[in-house]
């Protein structure tokens, strides 16, 4: 391609509404331009980009047996019906009605059309297993669309769905397919982290999300060498940093605190670190209360703890009720000297090495000192209660401390068993003749969320830094002035790496600094810079988009540049 007959639209200013680097860089160089809030156009330079992407998706999921299909984006309201979905989408489902009256809604997801195909064309569990992906445009109507096309009203995905016969085979087929993924990841050139998205004690690790590794990223997520990773909501806490040290054991002793409530202030007080606390919390868990405690330095992560105490609802008790329930007020909460309170106590497994801790009394204005699990309390259960935190040991090899990064979600894989297929009442015959529900599966990718996604991890202060697996032009050849002996040797360079690479020429009447600019801004992994000085040289100058120095590359050799 010559630059002059290419359409990129590149911007100097930065667009003062855009509110990340990607779509900030993806505006200036001319790859996507907004139609409307969340609703944008990608330019053919922005196109190249995604359908390069596309393309390492689609070869990986064809080398794992997935077979290519196009569905509609308008999607009649009976299916959506049928799973709930419908009115449990609620106002991010785009819903229209075509002239007749009859509703539709425009495809977010389409769980609902491919299980509808399969129940209607597969009979048999010969011929299982089945996996079918398409790209397409989904729909969310977003009440707050943001960082470009990673939160957008319309974006580009590849969605899969698999079916099985058996949990055992859905099971292995979903390690198939994180492989698949990891693949893909590391051919786009991604720094990326699977992550857990439910953790063990929530529910088998079947469900992943595939995050970039960005400073830049929207969530906080969790990893270890060892191949652990999790969203820091999900992530496990290691029971090992909770073993029990034994020491001697002290009679337990009232202590006046008039006034001090908090773990901080009582732990001034009395010149004795938080981690000798037993902080106490009254929660009701469905409206019933239950006591709460973890070592004093750290914070109770509700999901998990919503998830031992099998409940619906969870939330911390008012000041009132926690008077009710100990007939002391909220400050001097402790798991001593409960009597006849009829409270179950649980325990975060930070807990356990608290020897001689300090607690409210159940007395206003007292703490107890001395405090020993067993001795003086027994939790109902001791758990994995608490929030990760900065120095916390890995939970899976016990041996790292974690690291902490930021990411971007740019695919999500999950088994869904029988979810659709049961309530869709979409069924095989297995090998003895019953009917069996399909056990299903379902992998997306975002792959305009990809583009995206890479902008923010690759990237500096002059512009985007492709990966040349994705980039738009590989070469891009720039002649100090395209006329003259210059203008012969830049066409030969061209023409000889064409046959081999996609390059673009840059034969603009610019000045170089304007070239170097719009080609650092563009991302192009690898320049060619030729001028007198370098053909005085029989060479070319070569420079690297992610590098700092250029070197000379003598022009009969310019292929060697490619490998
Ligand atoms: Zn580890």
């Amino acid at each position: 391609m010559k630059y002059t007959q290419a359409f990129i639209p590149t911007v100097k200013e930065t667009p003062s509404d855009a509110d990340t680097i990607s779509q900030k860089l993806m505006l200036r160089a001319g790859l996507i331009r907004k139609l409307s809030s969340g609703i944008y156009e990608w330019l053919p330079l922005g196109l190249i980009v995604l359908k390069k992407v596309e393309q390492i998706i689609r070869e990986e999921m064809n080398k794992i047996g997935g077979q290519e299909l196009l569905l509609p984006a308008v999607l009649p309201k009976e299916l959506w019906v049928e799973t709930g979905r419908w009115e449990i989408y609620g106002d991010e489902l785009y819903r229209i009605k075509d002239r007749a009256g009859r509703e539709f809604c425009l495809g977010p997801t389409h769980e609902e059309v491919i299980t509808d195909i399969v129940r209607k064309e597969v009979r048999s569990y010969k011929q299982l297993p089945l996996m079918l992906y398409q790209f397409q445009t989904k729909f969310r109507d977003e009440i707050r669309p943001r960082f470009g096309v990673m939160r957008a009203k319309e974006f580009y995905m590849k969605d899969a769905y698999s079916f099985h016969a058996t949990e055992e085979d859905a099971a292995n087929y979903y390690k198939i397919v994180f492989d698949a993924y990891s693949r893909i990841c590391v051919k786009c050139g991604f720094k990326y982290c699977p992550v857990e998205a439910t953790t063990g004690a929530i529910g088998g690790s079947s469900s992943h999300e595939f995050m970039v590794v960005a400073d830049t990223g929207e969530e906080e997520i969790i990893s270890c060498d060892c191949g652990y990773g999790a969203n820091i909501e999900k992530a496990e806490c290691s029971r090992t940093e909770g073993k029990r040290v034994l020491g001697e054991i002290k009679d337990l002793e009232e202590i006046y605190t008039p006034n001090l409530k908090t773990v901080d202030e009582v732990s001034k007080f009395v010149n004795e670190k938080p981690e000798k606390f037993i902080k106490t919390l009254i929660y009701l868990a469905d409206e019933k209360p239950v006591m709460v405690i973890v070592r004093g330095d750290m914070e109770i992560n509700e999901e998990k703890l919503k998830y031992v105490l099998k409940c619906n609802q969870i939330a911390l008790a008012n000041a009132e009720t926690v008077e009710k329930v100990l007939g002391a007020p909220v400050g001097f909460a402790g798991p001593v000297n409960l009597n006849d309170k009829n409270i179950d106590i649980y325990a975060d497994f930070s807990i356990e090495n608290i020897v001689n801790g300090i607690s409210g009394a159940n007395k206003k204005d007292y703490h107890l000192k001395n405090i020993n699990i067993d001795r003086d309390y027994k939790p109902l259960a001791i758990a994995d209660l608490r929030k990760t935190r900065r120095g916390d040991l890995c939970p899976k090899c016990q041996e790292n401390h974690l690291k902490f990064s930021r990411g971007i979600e740019i695919g999500h894989t999950f088994r869904l068993g029988i979810k659709y297929s049961k309530t869709m009442n979409a069924t095989f015959l297995d090998d003895k003749g019953n009917k069996n529900h399909f056990i299903m599966g379902c992998y997306g990718i975002g792959v305009s969320r990809i583009v995206a996604a890479m902008i923010e991890q690759s990237h500096d202060e002059n512009g985007i830094i492709w990966n040349e697996t994705v980039a738009p032009y590989r070469v891009i050849i720039i002649p100090i002035s395209y006329e003259g002996k210059i203008k012969e040797v830049s066409d030969l360079i061209y023409n000889q790496l064409s046959e081999k690479t996609d390059v673009i020429l840059d034969d603009r009447n610019e000045r170089a600094g304007v070239k170097f600019k719009d080609a650092d801004l563009l991302g192009i992994p690898i320049r060619i810079t030729v001028s007198d000085k370098t053909i005085a040289e029989n060479g070319v100058e070569v420079k690297y988009r992610a590098e700092k120095t250029a070197k000379l590359t003598k022009i009969g050799n310019i292929l060697d540049i490619l490998k």
